[in-house]
């Protein structure tokens, strides 16, 4: 049997014993985003809590994929791309994300935009949108001004 633990938080960005990773490993369809993993999952629950954070500017990968994200807003406020429209996110709203619904976030307010994210351990590999499907996205003019990719 664990232990049961609490992880500190030390300040707005960080918990104690907790490594501030890269966002991903490789690609450069994102900008100014960390990683910290939280929880990484255990026995009969195979889940992952992670904390990213988004620079003032900066943004996440636009992708679907299988896998469900569900996201709390932990830190300021920010813009996130929902499949078919932009939606204002700010402090503790809770954003689900189902399977291959596009999605992309962005610190577009002035500060950073920080995330607890849960997912599953097992995973499908995310998918980047190709041309076809940039073309269908930008068809709409408030989702055309947003993405970056
Ligand atoms: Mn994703």
């Amino acid at each position: 049997m664990e232990n049961s633990k609490v992880i500190r938080h030390l300040d707005p960005r960080r918990w104690e014993g907790v490594s501030v990773l890269d966002y991903k490993e490789e690609g450069q369809h994102f900008q100014s985003i960390t990683r910290q993993v939280l929880f990484d999952g255990e026995t009969d629950f195979p889940c992952q809590v992670r904390y990213f954070e988004i620079d003032e500017g900066g943004h996440s990968t636009l992708e679907r994929h299988q896998h469900v994200h569900v996201v709390m807003i932990i830190r300021g406020r920010g813009r996130v791309l929902l499949n078919d429209r932009v939606e204002e996110v700010k402090e503790f709203d809770l954003v689900t994300i189902p399977p291959q619904n596009w999605h992309q976030f962005r610190a577009t307010e002035g500060t950073p935009l920080g995330f607890l994210c849960l997912v599953n351990v097992e995973r499908d590999r995310p998918v980047l949108p190709g041309e076809e499907d940039l073309e269908m996205l930008r068809a709409d003019p408030d989702i055309a001004g947003f993405i970056r990719f």
